[in-house]
C-alpha cells in the first residue's frame, strides 16, 4: 500500500513537473500582468512618434523613449551612428554584462515603412482585442515586448551578472548602403553572444521562424546589330538584343523555376535601339522603331534563396545560361548581393524545441518552425552565419506596411509571458 502510495505521489511529480511552472515562472507571469498597463501605455507612446525610416528625428525619438526605459532597468544605453554618406540615423544598443549564463542578442528596429509625408494613424484600440496604429505589430509591439519581458526578469533580480544586449537598428525597412557598413557594429555586436532572438512579427500564436531566405539583385544586359529589320535572323545580321534578352529569360524559368525556396523575378525590361535607366529612382526610357533590329537590352531582377549554396549554384546557372548567344549578340549579367539567408540550422531548431516546451507547459499549445519560403529577408539574417537565431517572437497582428496595420492585443498579454518564461529558461541554461 505504502509502495503503491509512494508510486503514485512519483508519478504526480513527474506529472506535474513537465505540466506546471516552477513557482519563478508564476511570479513572473503575475509581474507581466502587474505591469500590463505600463507596457500597453509604452506602446502607444512609441507608435504614436513617427518614425519612417527617413524621419530621422523620430527614429532618434523612438530610440529616446527605448533609453529612458532600459536605463531605469539598470541597462547601459548607447546610441550607433553611421557614416554621413549612408543618410541613416543610426542604431539603439542597451547593454548588461556579466558572467553568467548564456549570452543573448535582442533584435528590433525602430523604424517603420510610414514617413513623415504620409497620412498619420494613431495608436487606436479598434475593440477589446485589436488596436491600430503605424508599425504596431511590426515592430514596435515587438520592441516593447522586448522591454516587457526584461523589465519582468528585472524586477526579480534575475538579470544580475547577465551578458544582454538589446540591439534595435534605425533602418532596417531600408537598410543603409552598403549594408556591410550599416550592420558593421550590428554583426560585430551579435558574434559576442550565444543566442540571437528577433522579435518581428509573429506569424502564428504556435509558430516561430528560424528559417528566412536571403535577397539578392542581378541586372542583365544584352546588345545585337542596329541594322534593318527585314535582316534579321540572317547569318550575317543576327536576332538582335531583345531576342537574346527574352531566349535568357525564357531559359532562366525553363531550367531553374520550381526548385525549393529559389525565386527569380525579372522586375522591369528596356530594350530597342537607345535605352537609357536610372538606378537611384527605378526609371528607364527606350527608343527604337518596329524596323530595327534591336541594339540593346537591359533587364533587372531579384534572386531570393535559402543558403549561399542555392545562391552560388543559381547564378553558375545563370551565367551558363546568359553565355549560349543568339547569332549575332552578346550577354552579360551582373549579380549584386542583398540579404543574406537564415537557414534552419541544428542550433535554430534547439531554440524552438525550447520555446515548444515552455508553451507546452503554460498550456498554451505546440510551437513549430514556421516554413522558410513564407518569410521575407531582415535584420536576424546578418548574424545566422554566428550564433543561433530565432525569429517571429514579437507581436501578432495584420496588415504591416499597409494603413490597415492592426496588433492583436487579445493575444499580446500572453505572447509576452511566453516571451518572458523563454528567455528566463535560456539565461537559466
Ligand atoms: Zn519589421
Amino acid at each position: 500500500m505504502k509502495k503503491l502510495l509512494l508510486l503514485s505521489i512519483f508519478l504526480f511529480s513527474i506529472n506535474a513537473y513537465s505540466q506546471k511552472l516552477s513557482r519563478t515562472e508564476n511570479q513572473l507571469s503575475e509581474i507581466i500582468d502587474k505591469n500590463y498597463r505600463e507596457t500597453v501605455a509604452l506602446l502607444e507612446e512609441v507608435v504614436n512618434i513617427n518614425s519612417g525610416t527617413f524621419n530621422m528625428e523620430g527614429v532618434r525619438e523612438v530610440g529616446r523613449v527605448f533609453e529612458r526605459e532600459f536605463a531605469k532597468i539598470g541597462f547601459e544605453t548607447e546610441w550607433i551612428t553611421l557614416p554621413d554618406s549612408l543618410k541613416r540615423l543610426g542604431h539603439f544598443v542597451a547593454t548588461r554584462k556579466g558572467t553568467k549564463g548564456k549570452k543573448l542578442f535582442f533584435i528590433g528596429h525602430l523604424d517603420t515603412v510610414f514617413e513623415k509625408e504620409m497620412p498619420f494613424y494613431p495608436f487606436t484600440m479598434v475593440n477589446d482585442s485589436t488596436a491600430k496604429g503605424q508599425g504596431v505589430n511590426d515592430m514596435k509591439g515587438g520592441n516593447v515586448m522586448v522591454f516587457a519581458t526584461l523589465k519582468a526578469l528585472n524586477e526579480l533580480g534575475l538579470l544580475k551578472d547577465q551578458t544582454i544586449t538589446v540591439y534595435f537598428t534605425g533602418d532596417e525597412e531600408n537598410a543603409g548602403s552598403p549594408s556591410w557598413v550599416s550592420r558593421l557594429d550590428f554583426v560585430e555586436r551579435a558574434r559576442q553572444h550565444d543566442y540571437a532572438l528577433a522579435y518581428e512579427t509573429a506569424q502564428g500564436f504556435n509558430t516561430a521562424t528560424i528559417a528566412r531566405r536571403g535577397a539578392s539583385g542581378w541586372t542583365l544586359k544584352t546588345t545585337g546589330n542596329q541594322v534593318h529589320s527585314s535582316g534579321v535572323f540572317r547569318e550575317s545580321v543576327g536576332y538582335g538584343a531583345i531576342y537574346e534578352a527574352s531566349r535568357i529569360l525564357n531559359q532562366f524559368r525553363e531550367e531553374l523555376a520550381g526548385e525549393q525556396y529559389l525565386t527569380f523575378n525579372p522586375g522591369q525590361i528596356i530594350g530597342g535601339s537607345d535605352i537609357s535607366y536610372d538606378g537611384d529612382t527605378g526609371a528607364g526610357s527606350a527608343l527604337g522603331k518596329t524596323n530595327i533590329v534591336a541594339r540593346e537590352a537591359f533587364v533587372t531582377g531579384d534572386l531570393r534563396f535559402l543558403g549561399e549554396a542555392q545562391k552560388e549554384a543559381a547564378r553558375v546557372k545563370m551565367k551558363n545560361i546568359v553565355s549560349q548567344n543568339l547569332n549575332g549578340t552578346t550577354a552579360t549579367i551582373e549579380f549584386e548581393d542583398g540579404i543574406p539567408s537564415m537557414p534552419p540550422t541544428d542550433g535554430n531548431r534547439s531554440l524552438v524545441t525550447i520555446l515548444n516546451q515552455v508553451s507546452m507547459d503554460m498550456g498554451y499549445g505546440e510551437v513549430k518552425a514556421g516554413d522558410p519560403g513564407s518569410r521575407g529577408a531582415g535584420d536576424i539574417s546578418y548574424v545566422a552565419d554566428y550564433l543561433d537565431c530565432i525569429d517571429g517572437l514579437g507581436a501578432m497582428g495584420s496588415g504591416a506596411h499597409s494603413p490597415a496595420e492592426t496588433i492583436n492585443m487579445k493575444q499580446y498579454p500572453a505572447l509576452i509571458k511566453r516571451s518572458t518564461l523563454f528567455v528566463y529558461r535560456l539565461l537559466d541554461m
